[in-house]
């Protein structure tokens, strides 16, 4: 079928035209995409040379209506709406102990967003194009997905702040409270305030710790952070993070999402013993953190990386959407929405940081 899509080229800004897409193969189902959020790793991938082949159709937040079922998918209906989260085969060792965020496919899903078997359901003026990216590449009217990280949603949940729980609120909220097991004793620093950050400090005031400390360059985000329920805030602009970090009296926790080598270094080195910190930001390729081994081990700390918050979508995004039900999670404070064909917009002002969360809705044919 023709389907209308974004197409990404390296340092170009998108460009939406018509693509064919292939019905779904086994186990896969066709989405008729109503909203799909960017996400930071949407335009490492455009730019910055990820891996993912150019062109691609990319977008991995997208939430839509199922119109057709591939062989052998279970457990969904014709119309029922879903969220898509990541990719994932459901079927490695990975997928099957409940970590699928380390499906042993995760590459060719969500870096070189094809199939297992290397091929793309979307072409464009004949020739294949990467078109199964995280298992969805959902800029797009439509999108053939992968049934493994499909999350079925109520009909009367708003599509454009659902899309967000795909991966990025995922990733925050899952790092605190899958991961780094926050809890009402803890000090916890959230280093970087996007969305991915700002969803963290969501999760630890639901975990109720005693001190969060949200940490970022702009102000703005920092303010945002404070009504979302940051106790302190650090503007590492203007004030050094590991001595800001150290005034505050020491961490028991730390998370780190702005893959900052001198920041991940600053947040270790304000770690009471047998402190934690994980990271989530994708690094620049040649980064590299600096740490003593001898101080690691006397300290007992633990330093640990994380892809999605460790969480198993199907578990854990109706446990979200229930804390958005109660209120605990204003999703609103973080999404900006923009029509489909203004992609270009919602991007730029994404990276200005005027906006936190944009969220595209797709036209309704
Ligand atoms: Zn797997
Ligand atoms: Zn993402």
């Amino acid at each position: 079928m023709e389907i209308r899509a974004a197409i990404a080229r390296a340092r170009e800004p998108f460009t939406v035209e018509t693509c064919e897409l292939a019905p779904p193969a086994a186990g896969e189902v066709l989405v008729k995409v109503e909203a799909c959020g960017i996400c930071h790793t949407d335009l490492t991938a455009k730019d910055k040379g990820m891996g993912t082949p150019l062109p691609a159709v990319l977008g991995h937040e997208g939430v839509g209506r199922i119109q057709a079922l591939g062989e052998g998918v279970r457990g969904f209906e014709m119309g029922e709406r879903v969220v898509m989260s990541f990719g994932a085969c459901g079927q490695c060792p990975s997928c099957i102990e409940g970590g699928p965020a380390y499906c042993q496919h995760a590459l060719d899903f969500n870096l070189f967003g094809r199939r297992v078997d290397g091929t793309s359901p979307i072409s464009l003026g004949g020739a294949s194009i990467t078109g199964h990216y995280f298992g969805q590449s959902s800029f797009a009217t439509h999108a053939v997905a992968a049934s493994a990280n499909l999350v079925r949603l109520g009909e009367d949940l708003p599509v454009a702040l659902m899309a967000s729980l795909a991966c990025g609120v995922q990733t925050g909220m899952g790092s605190i409270l899958n991961v780094l097991d926050a809890g009402p004793e803890d000090t916890l620093a959230i280093l970087g305030c996007g969305t991915v950050g700002l969803a963290a400090v969501m999760a630890a005031r639901i975990a109720a710790c005693r001190r969060v400390i949200a940490v970022d360059l702009n102000d703005s985000r920092l303010e945002l952070a404070a009504t979302l329920g940051a106790t302190d805030v650090v503007n590492s602009a203007r004030e050094d993070v590991g001595s800001a970090l150290g005034k505050l009296g020491g961490l028991t926790l730390a998370f780190d999402n702005t893959g900052v080598p001198s920041v991940i270094e600053a947040a270790y080195g304000a770690l009471r013993p047998r402190g934690q910190i994980a990271l989530a930001g994708v690094a620049a390729r040649e980064a590299r953190i600096q740490l003593d081994p001898n101080r690691l081990m006397a300290t007992g700390r633990v330093l640990r990386g994380t892809v999605e918050g460790d969480a198993t979508p199907r578990v854990f995004i109706p446990r979200m959407v229930e804390w958005y039900r109660s209120g605990k999670l204003p999703l609103h404070k973080l999404v900006t929405t923009y029509p489909f064909e203004r992609i270009n917009e919602a991007v730029s002002d994404m990276l200005s940081g005027r906006v936190v969360k944009p969220v595209l809705l797709m036209p309704s044919l």
